[in-house]
This record gives C-alpha cells, structure tokens and sequence, in this order.
C-alpha cells in the first residue's frame, strides 16, 4: 500500500500490479484464461493522520493475472506431494551417464529420455546425429493454438564413462548427489514435472510447449545450435532449465559470449649450444604475443581474454620450432566481439622468421539483458510472488544455449533450473526441495507467458 497522501487523490499506470490485481479477487476474473484486459482498482485506507486516503490504481492486465493465487497454489502443492517421484525420476536420468564425446552412451540415454517424454504425454521426435549424440525434442499440448514456448535443456555431462563408481547417485539430507544432478539432468525432471502438474491441476498451457534436449552443450553445442535457432525463431519465449545462480536461485538474465583462439607459432628449431643464432625461439615469439594479448582484456566493457593453455619446445638444450596457446573469448555485449577478433587477425610476427597462425573466435553470442528479456523476469518474478519464492536475476560469465536463443531477440530466461552446487566437480548437488519449487514457477510460466510481453 502507497504512503498516505493526505488527501490528495492519485490517478496513475501503476508499474507493478497490485496484490490485489494479481489475485483476481474478482469472481469473473478467476477464469484460467481471460482476454488481457485493463483492470481498474480503488481502494481505501484509514491512516493515523484521519485522513482518508483514496488510490485509483489503473494498469493493464498482464496474462500472470490470469492465474488466481488459488491455482497456483494447487500447482505447487501437487509439485511438493511429488517431491520423491521427482528425486526418483532424477535418479533414473542420473544413473544412465551421458559424457559429451560418447555417442553410443548419448542416444542410449536419449532413449531413456524419450520414453520418459512419452510417458509425460509428448509426441517425441529424435534428431538422429551422425557424430554427436542424437537430440530429443518432446512436444506437449500441440492442440493449444499460438506460437510456443520453448523449454531448452541439455542432457549431457562432463564427466568420463564409469565415473558412477566414484560419484554414484544418492539422496540424503535433503540432497541429490551425482554426475549432472545440477548440470542439468535436474532440469529436464523439472521440465517434465511442472507439465504434469498442469495436467494435474487442468490448468491449461498459454501455448504449446516444445522440448528440446542435446547432447552436446557442454563442448559448444555445434550438432545442435541450428535445431535450437530453428526452434527459437517460432517461439514467444525460451525459458532455459541451466542452473540457478547460487544457493539463492537467482535467475539468469545476461550471460557473455564466448569463444576460443588457439595461437600458433612456427620457429625454427638449433642446437641451444652449437647454433643458437640459426634457430628461431618460438615459445619466445608466443611469450611476446602474449603480453600483446594481455592488452585485449577491457575492463570498461567486461571484455576478456585469457590464456589458459600454454604449449611448447622439446628439451631445454633445444631451440624450440612450436609453441601453441589457447586464449578463452568473453564478451558482455555483442558488438565487441567483432573487434577483437581483428586485433587477433591483424597479430604480426615479433621475432625475424617467426610465423604465427591464429584459428577460431567467438562461438556463442552474448546473452544481453534486453528489454524482452527484463520483460520475461519480471513476469517470472510476480509468479513467484505467488507462490511465495522471492526471485532475483543475476548476469554471468558462462555461456549457454540461452546465448542463442537470446541472440535472436526471442525473450530468454535462464537459471530456471535446481538449486545446488558444485556444477562440474565430485561435489555436485542439488537441493531436493528446488525441484518442485522450480517445477512450480515453470508451470506457471507455461501457463501464462503471453505472446508478446509488455515493455518494461
Ligand atoms: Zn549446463
């Protein structure tokens, strides 16, 4: 409630819809789907001072207010009863490994993943990939008319065949352990979880709901990144199941591009002793490029380059022929990826009869935080009022295939996945209450992401 204007009467747009408003209290209101409508409020407060204070509130009813506090709550209960057969559900998903580079591996568990989709009511439809694993794509509610929304998921992991020996799934203390329980098998049972409770609950979608599951996110998404722009490109939002940032489950809003160089230098190699002077160092030449590069990094922008693999020479009494690098790529805003690969391109040579070759750039566009996108949070943020999760946005350096949704202009929201830790180490978890939790906010979201969002 607004401060007390001592009598004067206010006659505004309110930004943030009231309580009031996003309850529905009214009884004609309550229907799933209403047409988006202006809604018009008064109320009335009695202050200390004895004035009486009246507020007439105006704003446009966005589709979140089509969701009563009564609904959203059943979804959320249901979500809580089905803590267990959620874990359950990981636990099927977590024990069948999916390391990035083993296909066989891969679309045996895409199979697995495929009857689960079918099991959850999809039509389920698998991109068969010669050399990556196979890529699932599950579609619910196809009846629903308007364009998608579409959920984007990867079902690969970073670590090795057999490292369930070492890192088996297991549940205590409120906890999920195990290979990809946070990146991001989690993900996919929350997916799943939150259109069942739709169904459960006979709330209807806002749209059609289209899954897309790859194999390959975690080594650049390069078999998969067509398929989800091809997706995305239909579709009124992508909501991305990565995982939440930190133990607060902050949502993901911006992300940098990211990309990899990989510097090579050609010398001549002598004898460190006898001819020195014929020989041409190249892990001199590289050392040199290297405090050239150094340079790249641009704080005022948060662009970065790192080098994080240094390779070079034989034996010290020999003038080494080869030196190599790899030079991590990050940038905050699309228009300075473009620049530094140039300044990359345009390295010349330091030592005489030196030779430098430079291979790669940018592979995933920035995630930047656009007005659609700061539009999709703050829908997400109001349903989680309602359900009584108080969410918060973030931006980080790690790239997702939210990079490439987002780089499309289609509203993205991403870090709608678990709640955990230790995201590609022995020590990865999650918190068994986020699941239902976070299942709860998607299918809100599913329920209500309108077709065009209202500008922020
Ligand atoms: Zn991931």
């Amino acid at each position: 409630m607004a401060d007390c204007p001592k009598g004067r009467l206010i006659i505004g747009k309110s930004s943030e819809p009231s309580k009031e408003v996003r309850l529905g209290k009214r009884g004609a209101e309550n229907s799933a789907h209403p047409l988006p409508r202006p809604a018009i409020l008064a109320w009335i407060c009695v202050r200390a001072c004895g004035g009486l204070c009246y507020q007439v509130s105006m704003t446009t009813r966005s589709a979140s207010t089509t969701l009563d506090a009564a609904a959203a709550n059943a979804i959320a209960r249901h979500l809580k009863r089905n803590r267990s057969a959620m874990l359950a559900a990981l636990g099927r998903l977590v024990r069948v490994e999916s390391p990035s580079t083993d296909k066989p591996a891969l679309d045996r568990f895409a199979r697995l993943l495929a009857g689960e989709c079918r099991r959850a009511g999809a039509k389920v439809q698998i991109s068969r990939q010669k050399k990556a694993g196979d890529h699932v794509v599950a579609r619910f509610f196809s009846s629903t008319r308007g364009r998608p929304i579409l959920i984007v998921g990867h079902y690969d992991t970073v670590y090795p065949l057999g490292i369930l020996a070492r890192m088996p799934f297991r549940v205590r203390d409120s906890r999920a352990w195990g290979p990809g329980t946070l990146d991001m098998k989690s993900g996919i049972v929350i997916a799943l979880s939150a259109i069942q409770a739709l169904r459960a609950a006979r709330i209807p979608p806002a749209a059609p709901v289209v899954c897309l599951f790859t194999s390959d996110e975690e080594i650049g998404s390069h078999s998969s990144r067509a398929l989800i722009e091809r997706l995305a490109h239909r579709s009124r939002a992508a909501l991305v199941l990565e995982p939440a940032a930190g133990r607060e489950g902050k949502l993901k809003t911006a992300r940098k591009g990211t990309g990899e160089i990989e510097l090579t230098v050609h010398g001549k190699s002598a004898h460190a002793g006898l001819n020195p002077q014929e020989g041409v160092n190249a892990i001199h030449e590289i050392a040199l490029q290297i405090e050239r590069i150094r340079g790249f990094n641009d704080p005022a922008t948060g662009a970065t380059v790192n080098v994080g693999v240094i390779e070079g020479g034989t034996r010290s009494n020999v003038i080494p022929e080869s030196a190599r690098a790899s030079i991590d790529l990050r940038v905050v805003r699309a228009e300075d990826a473009a620049p530094i690969e140039a300044r990359f391109a345009a390295l010349k040579p330091c030592l005489p009869g030196a030779q430098i070759e430079v291979r790669g750039g940018f592979s995933r566009p920035p995630m930047e935080r656009t007005p659609q996108v700061a539009a999709l949070f703050a829908h997400a943020r109001r349903l989680g009022d309602l359900v009584g999760l108080l969410l918060e946005e973030t931006g980080v350096g790690g790239g997702s295939d939210g990079n490439f949704t987002a780089a499309l202009g289609v509203p993205t929201l991403d870090g709608l996945g678990a709640v955990g830790t230790g995201a590609h180490s022995p020590e990865e978890f999650v918190f068994a209450d986020s699941l239902p939790e976070r299942a709860a906010l998607v299918a809100l979201l599913l329920a209500s992401i309108p077709d065009t969002l209202p500008a922020q």
